[in-house]
């Protein structure tokens, strides 16, 4: 029996995975319902080759919006870099998914056996007695696992007692997001945009006929708190320079679908598991959100780690998880980290929107596909 503690991206997913190759689990979520909170985000070709393997693909486009185009531009919405969808949409079936959070982990869980999800089941702590693992939860009740697997986020209490020494990182940048309860403009449907200024950015895209996702980053101190009866004029403010869409945005969203969350990541750690135990999503490798990835690998994980142990049901897979999936992830984590670090620059912006608009498509595409693709 396999424990998976976390009903977040990675944690549903991973129990879609088991569900579909027989692999005996059963999953604890400290929430008492699911979420209805959350913002937009995008699911690349390589986490929607994973949800169609589980089956859920329709019931995930049925509540999303497809991305045709993304487009990286400067402020004024002239594009650095325009890349077209099409080509995935050939290669895989399908190009992105723009969604709301909550619709994505709600057509995960009613995929999902009823009696398997365990809510408000706070995970405390874990013991490793021979070959089993005994799981206390904040409640006192205990279950007993052959396996424990922490899908419990960026924040995981699994983490904290397996590695004690891992660190998260602050990238030194803040981040507003927003749901809009209308849908963009015809002509921008279909598009995903990040559009790239002196120090600020912001992105946008719509997510269904009735809602609109957007996200606006700044460098900021950690642990800032904002005066919400001023929010929307002070994100005006610091956006009057952009194109006339973004403050258009931010003036048609109600200041409770207006939510700030610091930009952090999990500083690589050596190791996503230890005997019984293993990490994964973000409790193993949380990325910042620059290159719209961090739920694909979570959801990437829970693929490679169902058939790690159904390809050897009577082995521990953990290690053969880790080492199939290490170098991947990691090198997603840089570049994400590095993107943000050149997103928000603030000295020689005008010279990185230069550099940017002269990389040859050639180049951009490649290093797209190389995310996009699954590893077989
Ligand atoms: C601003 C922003 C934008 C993003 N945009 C994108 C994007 O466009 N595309 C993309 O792919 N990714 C994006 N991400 C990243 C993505 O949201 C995460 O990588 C993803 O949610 C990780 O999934 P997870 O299952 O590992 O963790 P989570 O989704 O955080 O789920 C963890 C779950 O564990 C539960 N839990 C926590 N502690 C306990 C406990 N003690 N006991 C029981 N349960 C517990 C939580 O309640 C939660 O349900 C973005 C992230 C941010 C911050």
């Amino acid at each position: 029996m396999y424990t998976i503690i976390g009903a977040g991206i990675g944690g549903l997913t991973t129990a879609l995975v088991f569900e579909k190759l027989n692999i005996k689990y059963q999953l604890f979520e400290k929430a008492k319902a699911p979420n209805a909170l959350g913002a937009g985000i995008w699911l690349a070709p390589n986490a929607l080759q994973v949800l169609e393997f589980v089956g859920v693909l329709d019931a995930v486009f049925k509540v999303g919006n497809v991305v045709n185009r993304i487009t990286l531009s400067n402020q004024k919405l002239e594009p650095l870099a325009d890349s077209s969808q099409l080509p995935a949409k050939e290669k895989y079936g399908f190009s992105t998914l723009a969604i709301h959070r909550a619709k994505l982990q709600l057509a995960l869980i009613e995929a999902l056996p009823k009696e398997k999800i365990h809510w408000n089941k706070a995970f405390q702590y874990f013991k490793q007695e021979n070959d089993a693992v005994i799981i206390t939860f904040t409640d006192g009740s205990q279950v007993e696992s052959q396996y424990l697997i922490g899908a419990d986020g960026i924040d995981s209490k699994v983490r904290a007692q397996l590695f004690p020494k891992s660190q998260i990182r602050y990238s030194g940048q803040t981040c507003w997001r927003g749901v809009m309860k209308s849908a963009l403009p015809s002509e921008y449907k279909e598009r995903g945009i990040e559009m790239w200024g002196k120090g600020i950015r912001f992105g946008l895209s719509q997510l269904s006929e009735t809602e609109t996702s957007w996200f606006a980053v700044q460098k900021s101190k950690a642990f800032q708190k904002d005066n919400t009866a001023v929010l929307k004029e002070k994100l005006t403010t610091y956006f009057k320079d952009f194109h006339p869409l973004v403050n258009q945005l931010i003036s048609n969203t109600e200041i409770d679908n207006i939510l700030r969350n610091d930009i952090t990541d999990l500083k690589p750690i050596k190791h996503w598991q230890k005997g019984n135990v293993c990490l994964i999503g973000d409790a193993a490798h949380a990325t910042t959100p620059n290159m719209g990835q961090g739920g694909a690998q979570a959801i990437e994980d829970g693929y490679y780690l169902g058939r790690m142990i159904s390809e050897n049901p009577n082995k521990n897979s953990f290690k053969d998880f880790q080492n199939k999936r290490y170098k991947r992830v990691n090198s997603i984590v840089m570049q994400s980290w590095f993107t943000g670090k050149i997103a928000n620059m603030t000295a020689g912006y005008s010279i990185r929107n230069i550099i940017f608009s002269k990389v040859p498509k050639k180049l951009i595409d490649k290093n797209m596909y190389s995310v996009y693709d699954l590893k077989d």
